[in-house]
């Protein structure tokens, strides 16, 4: 079978054998995949710039006769991203955005747009650092582009016709993932209360473009709920917690401002 090339973004790569690499691609062109990379810890001519996590690139790939794992012939990593090993909290929100795509992108399900956002968001990580407004709009943006953009500005259950002639603002809500995110006290069955200050950052980021969410300075105990809010929703989605959250809880309690 014929080789074939595709800018890709590494998601992970795990060793094995003596000098080989499994790597998790996620392709413009092809969406998730593994690919084998044979003498990939030897051989720095056919992967310039090195497998290394969140690495963008062009992989040279071929498909092999009955096996779901590719082969990885070659990976031009030079455009990668130079700072993002720079500091802990640039490589916590790498390997959050690496693990979420990974978990809810289905295998070999070409999403371009998804692509270009964890592109986006890796260039602007590279550049200015972590952000947990950033890692909000991010967040916000993944969901949306794979149809699990939670519903905010209404009622998930009504529309919100419950609150027509109503100030939006003086409904109560409460936030319940299992029905598709914010739903009014009048159809609500489970969840828990969500404020109204929540839901309007909630709606503010899923507009808001990731080069500008790094000026934006929530207090963060609303980045706490909206974190806590999406989390929610993302788990609903994948069934369970991401490792990668942790290590960002772990790196919050660290440093005075508690910020992810
Ligand atoms: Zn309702």
């Amino acid at each position: 079978m014929a080789s074939f090339s595709t800018p890709a973004i590494v998601l992970r790569a795990v060793n094995t054998g003596e000098a080989d690499r499994i790597v998790t691609l996620f392709g413009r062109d092809t969406g998730r995949l593994s690919a084998l990379a044979r003498g990939a810890r030897k051989s720095q001519k056919r992967f310039a710039g090195g497998l290394g996590l969140c690495t963008v690139g062009v992989a040279l790939l071929r498909e092999r006769a009955n096996v779901e794992l590719l082969t990885l012939e070659g990976f031009d990593g030079t455009v990668g991203h130079a700072a993002l090993g720079a500091d802990v909290g640039r490589m916590a929100h790498a390997a959050y955005a690496a693990e979420l795509v990974s978990k809810l992108c289905a295998p070999r399900q070409v999403e371009r747009a998804v692509y270009d956002w964890l592109a986006e968001f890796l260039a602007y990580l590279d550049l200015e650092g972590a952000s947990a407004e950033r890692l909000r709009v991010f967040e916000l943006g993944l969901l949306g582009g794979l149809g699990f953009g939670p519903v905010i500005a209404t009622c998930a259950v009504c529309a919100g016709a419950s609150t027509a002639g109503r100030d939006a603002s003086a409904v109560a809500f409460r936030w319940d993932p299992d029905r598709g995110g914010a739903v009014c006290v009048a159809c609500a069955r489970g969840g828990r209360p969500i404020s109204a200050a929540a839901r309007a950052a909630l709606l503010h980021f899923a507009e808001l473009p990731l080069g500008a969410a790094s000026r934006e300075a929530l207090p963060a105990d609303l980045n706490r709920d909206c974190r806590e809010a999406l989390a929610e929703i993302i788990n609903h989605h994948i069934g369970g917690p991401l490792k990668s959250v942790e290590f960002i809880a772990k790196l919050s309690a660290a440093s005075s401002g508690g910020r992810s």
